[in-house]
This record gives structure tokens, sequence and C-alpha cells, in this order.
């Protein structure tokens, strides 16, 4: 039987932890729901922002400047970002911001199709943005799911402007090349190993085609992206972040 996640909270409270969000901005507690994994947990207590989450928003604040400590903090339309998530801390937290944009995918719905004002259906392989459209573009646990990486890569850097920044979390192996699960250069999906499948919100499990590893850098090179990691040290612990990496690749040219 599962765990309801007061549950969780209560046999983990050892695990949880004071401090700031990098996502909502406040002074919160950061509740440990899975000790096994601190980055996809220790939620913040108001925008339920999980470690990668504030991570991802650790360096984008970091590449903004301009005293901004939050999502929360961001000014105005200052920036505008896509993140392909829908429903989550950011969308909470930028609900009101004219330059937030989020997206879902679901089989059978035409790309494109707006469920709200700046959310839509979209296909990472072929997204309905136009050119140079955003600053940002956020995929947290995304490209490890998609068939052909190299197209939704080429997309992101197409919808980016120039100087533009992809940041995005996967799982990664660091000493290794790129572990390939399935075949995908025919129509079908060939399994190479026991297929694995990671939860989703809205589709329940999806594939995970790949675990990537050290070449993705050389990959993103050739299609245009300047690519480095930030890898969470003792101190991001007072912002909620822990154990985990996030991926900032640049658009150059
Ligand atoms: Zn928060």
């Amino acid at each position: 039987m599962k765990t309801p996640k007061l549950g969780k909270a209560v046999l983990n409270y050892r695990h949880h932890r004071f401090g700031r969000c990098t996502v909502c901005g406040k002074l919160t507690i950061f509740f440990c729901l899975d000790k096994e994994s601190f980055r996809n947990t220790m939620i913040c207590l108001f925008c339920r922002s999980a470690s990668r989450n504030r991570h991802v928003a650790k360096a984008m604040l970091g590449i903004i400047g301009e005293g901004c400590s939050s999502i929360a903090d961001l000014p105005g339309s200052a920036v505008t970002i896509y993140n392909t998530a829908m429903d989550d801390c950011f969308s909470r937290v930028l609900r009101n911001y004219n330059g937030y944009f989020s997206s879902y995918y679901k089989d059978g719905v035409a790309p494109g199709t707006e469920i709200s004002p700046r959310t839509s259906c979209q296909n990472i392989e072929a997204l309905t943005y136009a050119d140079n459209s955003f600053d940002f573009v956020i995929t947290e646990d995304v490209f490890e799911h998609v068939r052909h990486p190299e197209k939704g890569f080429r997309e992101i850097r197409r919808v980016l402007r120039p100087g533009g920044y992809h940041i995005f979390t996967v799982p990664f192996h660091f000493d290794r090349p790129t572990l390939v699960r399935v075949d995908t250069t025919g129509d079908e999906d060939v399994h190479l190993l026991p297929p694995e499948y990671h939860g989703d919100p809205l589709r329940g499990t999806i594939l995970a085609y790949r675990t990537f590893g050290i070449d993705m850098f050389a990959q993103l090179n050739d299609i245009g992206f300047e690519t480095r990691v930030e890898f969470s040290s003792f101190a991001d612990r007072t912002s909620g972040i822990f154990d985990s990496s996030v991926f900032v690749s640049r658009r150059i040219g």
C-alpha cells in the first residue's frame, strides 16, 4: 500500500530543512517525502517546488542577475520563458506573468491547441512557436523521453533568441557515453534493453528512450549550443537545493 504524503512527511521528519525558496522567494520548510531521491522531493511548503525546480530557478536567476533572488521577483515581463511542464511551481508563481508560456503533450491533440492563455499542446520535435521567441526554455526530465532528441534540441534552439538559454535536467551518466535503450531509427521502437518507464502527471508512465552521457555535450555543440553543468553544493542547501545537477545550454550564433 502506498504511504500518503503526510505519512511520508512524518516518517522523514529528520530530513526536513528550513531555507529560502528560489522559486517563491519565501522563508519556508522543505519537506522530505522521499529520502532516496532528494532532487525530486524536499517540497516547499508554499509553492510545492521540488529541489530540482529550485536548482533550475537558481541557474536562471544567476543569468538574469539584477538582484532577483527568486522567480517570484522577476520584474514585469523582463524575460520570456517557455516551460514544457504545466501546473507546476513555475506556473503557480508566474501565473500573472505575461512572458511565461507552458505546454503539455497529449496524443491526438493538435499541436498549438491552447487550453488556457499561454498554455498549449506542443510536440517538442515540432514546436508551433515562432523563431527567436524566448529568452529561456525549461525542460525538466523530458529529453530522455523524446524519441528524436536531436530534433527537439534543434527546435529549442530555433525558438530561443540568439544568446538565449535552454535550462534543463535529465538523468545523466557523467562517466559514460549515452546508454541507448531503444532503437528509434525506424518507424517502430526496437527495445535494446528491458523497457524503463518513468511517471508522468498526464499520461501515467512514459518510456525512457535513453540515459544521456558525456557525448551529449558534443551533440549540443554541433547543434549550436554551448553547454555547462552546475552541480549543487553544500551552500545551496539553504535554498532547498540538494543533490542535483542542471544543464545550462546557451544558443550560440
Ligand atoms: Zn517555494
